[in-house]
């Protein structure tokens, strides 16, 4: 094993390899509170690359309604209490000691997926990475429990007796959209006995290669969010190849000028709950000091975006804005120490914050920098924190334009949206 650094984890971790960082590193920021839950990004990814036979249960996205939901069914539940066994107790977090470089969370204490491989060898001897291979059964059903709620008792006439206020519901439930999280440290290549799985230099993007692949599955053990599939018909596995030809530049219908341009779930999402980007950085795996990338000022800056259970080990690349009605206790088991930071800077965000917001979905080419155009004071509002403490929001309708990676402009977006009125001479259902 090598030691690596994790800095979601703030700390060196055993890996089986010894760590190797791309230019640049394919990432993206989900924003829970918005996701209405229309599958639209999963089916643009299934008709993409995943329509043709032996692929009916592979979904490389999907969008699961927590916390009954899952896909394969409880996924997540499954590996913590596996985790929970082999360190009793000790899977914790010390947020003392924080550094917004090095450890943005603190310090995990506990054992990453590769650390308890070492105490719980599988009945075919050790695992790279700790881990399990669903059921048949638990792969079935993509969208079980749909929209279903969990919540406080119900009353005697069988209606839910807690209610739906903010600061956090006690009836509730939220749409987690995933896909693979294009990890810095895999659990899927740690595990892979064929060296078939690879991460590209240039962007992060993880792959298979189809022609080294003998689908012993070990990647779909291996892989603690379960973004690796096998498909019965090639008897490989395959997993989200991050529609690299997008990443490259190749659809000149998307990048006239050959710039880099969203995946297909990206570009689809109706919510305008998904924001991508690429992360420079530099050769010793650090961030690049970016801080006009979007992407950089959510997660690094202001740590409004975090990762989906950095205590797996893998420091995944996708971030999540936790959303701002779901009990804390369970926002922080998936999503660190950081949850009531970002929940605190999401609830009222700051001028240059909600321009940033702006840029979900508003193009079809990764933003790789922002710039802000002051505009005038709209309005000020008074805005209920978590806490219960109000605050003054003071709204400006500032302009926000974003560059793509040859420094073209390619959106420009207001804070306050343009209404327009139709002359009523021309359209007989004018007002
Ligand atoms: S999410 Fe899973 S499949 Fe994707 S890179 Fe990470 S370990 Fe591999
Ligand atoms: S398209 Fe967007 S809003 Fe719809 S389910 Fe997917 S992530 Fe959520």
């Amino acid at each position: 094993m090598a030691e690596v650094y994790n800095w979601q984890l703030g700390r060196e971790m055993s890996y089986p390899h010894e760590a190797h960082f791309p230019e640049w590193q394919f990432a993206f920021v989900f924003n829970p509170n918005r996701c209405i839950g229309c599958q639209t990004c999963t089916m643009a990814c299934k008709s993409t690359w995943t329509f043709s036979k032996g692929q009916e249960l592979i979904w490389w996205n999907n969008v699961e309604s927590k916390p009954y939901g899952g896909y394969p069914q409880n996924w997540d539940s499954k590996l913590l209490n596996m985790l929970e066994e082999a360190n009793p107790g000790q899977q914790v977090w010390n947020i003392a000691e924080k550094d917004s470089d090095t450890k943005p969370y603190g310090t995990f204490q506990g054992m990453t997926i590769f650390e308890a491989a070492e105490k719980r060898p599988s009945p075919d001897g050790p695992q790279a990475a700790l881990g399990y291979l669903p059921t048949d059964d638990e792969w079935r059903h993509p969208n079980i429990h749909e929209d279903t709620a969990t919540g406080g008792p119900f009353k005697q006439d069988g209606q839910y007796g807690a209610s739906a206020q903010l600061p956090e519901h006690k009836v509730w439930f939220f749409h987690l959209a995933r896909i693979c999280n294009h990890c810095t440290y895999p659990g899927c290549l740690a595990s892979c006995p064929r060296q078939a799985i690879y991460k590209r230099p240039e962007d992060g993007i993880v792959l298979i290669d189809q022609s080294r692949c003998r689908g012993y599955r070990k990647c779909v053990e291996g892989c603690p969010y379960k973004k690796a599939m096998y498909r019965p018909t090639t008897r490989t596995s395959e997993k989200c190849i991050g529609c690299f030809p997008r990443i490259e530049g190749k659809d000149r219908t998307l990048s006239p000028t050959g710039a880099p341009a969203e995946t297909r779930c990206m570009a689809a999402c109706v919510g305008k709950i998904r924001l991508q980007g690429l992360i420079k950085k530099n050769p010793d795996g650090t961030w690049a000091d970016d801080p006009k990338n979007p992407l950089h000022y959510l997660i690094r800056q202001r740590q409004v975006a975090l990762p989906l259970y950095p205590q797996f080990g893998t420091e995944p690349n996708g971030f999540y804005i936790p959303p701002r009605w779901v009990p804390r206790d369970y926002l922080i088991q998936m999503f660190g120490p950081g949850v009531d930071h970002a929940i605190e800077q999401y609830s009222c965000p700051d001028r240059e914050l909600l321009a940033v917001l702006q840029l979900f979905r508003a193009n079809q080419q990764i933003v790789f920098r922002y710039e802000i155009e002051e505009g005038p004071k709209v309005c000020e509002m008074e805005v209920t924190m978590p806490s219960g403490e109000t605050k003054v929001q003071e709204l400006y309708n500032d302009t926000v334009i974003g560059f793509n990676k040859l420094g073209e402009e390619v959106v420009r977006v207001t804070i306050e949206e343009p209404t327009f009125e139709r002359p009523a001479e021309a359209h007989v259902n004018s007002i």
